[in-house]
């Protein structure tokens, strides 16, 4: 079912929530546009600015390592300036509730930890831009140490084992973290209502757990202002503003 309209599907998710007891968001870039961060592929987005640098491209040529962190220092601003917006705050209320025992997110603006999750309970599954880590052995940095160096001769390498540092996300053509998908798997087959908001669903295997709810039982509410692939097997679609649909549930 397509709402009609905002107030309706307020309130169909209302009750929806009401009813509920366990409920998993699935959120993407559009629950933080209202932070100021842009989406991916919405009109000037940043895909439509910035072709995604791959994993490979990343390893092999230092240049592409050079740009990967220019790109990442110039949107800095922009990602320290971001707070939680109200999608952010209305899940996090239903988190301290009780109602909603982890969140999975594709985003990697930190935001969901910010509103008041435990970061135990945000399941990253594309990482986290907020800090940096070597690529060989894992060790983690801190952005102001990656951009000192990176000031002084270019995208820096690994004190301890000389491999390329990149910022703790998951670029195209890397590896899914594996305990991050096995949770969200886990959280996807075990919930009664899932909440997927502000995702194209196209970026796979992320766009398989709205699915796999659903498969297994649970109810599926996607909000999206443009729709997506997975609108027909959702019990309810809300193509409105996320600030909007969710600003109800964010109590005080
Ligand atoms: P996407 O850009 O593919 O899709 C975002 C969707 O949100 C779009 O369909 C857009 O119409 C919708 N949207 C945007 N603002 C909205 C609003 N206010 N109300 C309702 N709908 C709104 O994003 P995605 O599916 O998350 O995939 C992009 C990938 O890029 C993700 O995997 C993520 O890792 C990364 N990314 C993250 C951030 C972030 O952390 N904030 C930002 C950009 C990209």
């Amino acid at each position: 079912m397509i709402a009609k309209d905002l107030q309706s599907a307020v309130e169909a998710l209302g009750e929806m929530i009401a009813s509920a007891s366990t409920i998993v968001p699935f959120t993407g870039a559009g629950i933080s546009t209202e932070c100021g961060i842009p989406d991916f592929r919405s009109p000037g987005g940043l895909w439509t600015r910035n072709r995604p640098i791959p994993f490979d491209e990343f390893v092999a040529s230092r240049e592409a390592r050079d740009e990967s962190w220019r790109r990442r220092f110039a949107m800095e601003a922009t990602f320290a300036a971001a707070k939680p917006g109200r999608g952010h705050r209305a899940l996090a209320a239903l988190y301290r509730a009780g109602k909603i025992p982890a969140i999975i997110t594709q985003n990697i603006d930190n935001l969901h930890q910010a509103s008041g999750f435990a970061s135990d309970h945000v399941i990253e599954l594309h990482g986290n831009t907020t800090y940096a880590r070597c690529i060989g052995c894992g060790r983690a940095y801190d952005l102001p140490w990656v951009k000192q160096r990176f000031d002084a001769g270019g995208a820096p390498d690994c004190i301890d084992c000389d491999e390329p540092i990149k910022t703790a996300t998951i670029s195209f053509g890397q590896a899914m973290p594996e305990n991050e998908m096995l949770r969200a798997a886990e959280l996807s087959q075990h919930c009664d209502l899932f909440i997927a908001i502000g995702s194209s669903l196209v970026v796979w295997p992320a766009a398989g757990f709205p699915m796999m709810a659903k498969r297994c039982g649970a109810k599926l509410v996607i909000i999206n202002r443009e729709p997506t692939d997975q609108d027909e097997m959702a019990d309810l679609v809300i193509p409105f503003d996320i600030g909007e649909t969710l600003g109800p549930f964010v109590g005080n």
